[in-house]
């Protein structure tokens, strides 16, 4: 765990935060700030700064990610409807948390 890191205290449930998943290596939230009707954040319990910092070592943690997504998104019951996954890479690319965290966004036109 980072000391200061916002999404670190979040997944060791320093900061109380209503998780809509929660398993060994990841937590999936809403975001703060939703930028679609359905925003959620998928984000590993184990503090990784970003895609750049990914090694062969994580291939695991990127893949449970990605069917975490899948899976919320059926739970949202927008997997039908259509939504998008997506990281950001650091300040360029839009990142503003810099602990790992894909974005699952979809339910515009339900
Ligand atoms: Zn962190």
């Amino acid at each position: 765990m980072m000391q200061d890191c916002i999404f670190c205290k979040i997944a060791n449930g320093e900061i109380p935060t209503d998780f809509l998943y929660n398993d060994d290596s990841l937590v999936v939230f809403k975001d703060i700030n939703p930028q679609a009707p359905v925003h959620l954040l998928i984000v590993p319990k184990r503090h990784i700064r970003s895609i750049n910092d990914l090694t062969g070592a994580d291939k695991n943690i990127v893949a449970e990610m990605i069917m975490a997504g899948k899976d919320m998104a059926k739970k949202m019951s927008i997997n039908d409807s259509g939504y998008k996954l997506f990281f950001n890479v650091e300040k360029g690319g839009g990142q503003i948390i810099f602990h790992l965290h894909m974005h699952l966004v979809g339910g515009w036109n339900k």
